[in-house]
């Protein structure tokens, strides 16, 4: 979502003629957009920001700017602690980038701009073009979350739950394959409780899937609770939807489920995945799991990777839970940090088996390839199948935006790499 809100960012100050660069030096405003999900987050603002003022030690200072949940969460103390920040701007007010810029500029003043203002946000943002050229391009639908997970800051960070227009998503999507976007992936804290009026997110899918020229469809991050029936039956009909769902369990406990405050059981989740291959038997899954929350126990910490092997889930993220300041968790007592990374180690491990397994079969097989880009070496095209996975060919054709037959001959624990099947002899491959 960072990166849909820096692009848009970048869209707004086009306005009053400010653009990127890659030259630092050249910079007249820095923005750093934050993310305050786990530890070390304002630390790493602070040191940043330090780079910043090392860098321009015997130039002009530019304009400095800390956007995103970090601003949010710390926004006044980031200002008095370090008078290099000139401004602080939370997630849900960047709509007002231009005017705090301008403000800066003429007054010599400092902002801190970290009011809610989501629907705001979204109106300003639907009269500026998006510019998103990218084959696979971001597009917030939702926002926000009325959840509260025990260990969780977005509900104090990004605010109470919000869904764009349906109308307003649809022609943002146009407009992003117009521009060249073959792929969209649709954004919220919490995606599948995409409500607009009588609109859910299963709405929104058939719509998207009837645009001409866009050819996938993916959406995150889902929350099992909000997994409705009309969803699932979404991933059968919807041609464009790909057959990959990213859906965090945290846990494999029942127990810690409910101590987190997640509000399903293992069972209830099981049953949705269940429900889900039934309809879509090509469906493949990936997960978030925190490891260590107060409480876990051992058992509690098996059943996490006993879930693990039976889903098969083909790419898992795993975390040591992260206290996090102002969240109910942040009172409960700790789990031993040795423990923990014990654990996370054990986790990840199991983790990798299961993916090795899982891309290990499929070497040999062909992968429908949508390409992105050229990658650095000669050549070289970088691109996503159906899962998600990466995969990199050699072909003398321009690929980008291209989607291909790929026969996999071989892969690392990141990139499968293989042959383009050539349109006419399916039997031969591009050199
Ligand atoms: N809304 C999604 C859901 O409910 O599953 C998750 C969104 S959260 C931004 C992304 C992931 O960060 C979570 O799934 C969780 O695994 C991890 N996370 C969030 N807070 C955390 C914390 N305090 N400690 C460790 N991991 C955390
Ligand atoms: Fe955080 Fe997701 Fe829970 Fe909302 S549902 S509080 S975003 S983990």
């Amino acid at each position: 979502m960072n990166e849909y809100d820096s692009n848009r960012i970048l869209d707004l100050v086009k306005k009053i003629n400010y653009n990127s660069t890659k030259n630092i030096q050249e910079a007249n405003c820095y923005v750093l957009n934050t993310c305050h999900i786990r530890e070390k987050a304002t630390d790493k603002v602070y040191h940043e920001v330090g780079r910043v003022k090392k860098e321009f030690r015997y130039g002009v200072k530019p304009i400095v700017l800390i956007v995103g949940c970090v601003a949010q969460a710390e926004g006044e103390i980031l200002l008095k602690k370090e008078k290099y920040i000139d401004a602080v701007v939370g997630p849900q007010s960047y709509h007002e980038i231009n005017n705090i810029i301008l403000k800066i500029e003429n007054k010599n003043t400092r902002v801190n701009s970290t009011e809610f203002e989501v629907i705001e946000k979204f109106d300003q943002l639907n009269s500026i073009k998006n510019s998103d050229n990218k084959i696979s391009s971001f597009l917030t639908i939702q926002e926000g979350c009325d959840k509260f997970c025990k260990f969780c800051v977005v509900p104090y960070t990004r605010g109470p739950e919000y869904s764009r227009p349906a109308s307003d998503i649809v022609s943002e999507a146009k407009q992003l394959v117009n521009n060249g976007s073959k792929e969209i992936i649709l954004l919220g804290q919490n995606v599948n409780a995409y409500s607009f009026k009588n609109k859910r997110l299963s709405d929104l899918l058939y719509s998207l899937n009837k645009i001409k020229n866009l050819e996938r469809i993916r959406y995150t991050t889902s929350h099992p609770k909000d997994f409705t029936d009309d969803l699932i039956e979404a991933h059968r009909e919807c041609k464009k939807l790909m057959p990959l769902l990213h859906l965090p369990v945290q846990s494999g406990s029942t127990k810690i489920l409910q101590n987190m405050n997640r509000d399903h059981t293992i069972e209830e989740y099981l049953e949705t995945i269940t429900k889900l291959k039934k309809k879509k038997p090509s469906i493949k899954f990936s997960s978030d799991f925190i490891i260590a929350y107060p409480g876990e126990t051992i058992e509690d910490f098996e059943k996490s990777l006993s879930l693990l092997n039976k889903v098969e889930f083909i790419n898992s993220y795993s975390f040591i839970f992260s206290a996090r300041p102002g969240t109910p968790a942040a009172n409960l007592k700790k789990i031993d940090y040795k423990i923990a990374k014990e654990r996370l180690i054990i986790f990840q491990r199991a983790a990798d088996i299961v993916k090795r397994k899982y891309r290990q079969k499929l070497v040999n097989s062909t992968a429908t390839v949508l390409f992105e880009n050229k990658a650095k070496d000669a050549n070289k095209y970088f691109g996503r199948d159906e899962y998600f996975n990466s995969v990199i060919v050699t072909s003398d054709e321009n690929l980008s935006g291209k989607i291909k037959k790929v026969k996999l001959d071989s892969c690392n624990q990141n990139t499968l790499f293989g042959q383009v099947v050539l349109e006419n002899n399916p039997k031969e491959y591009a050199a």
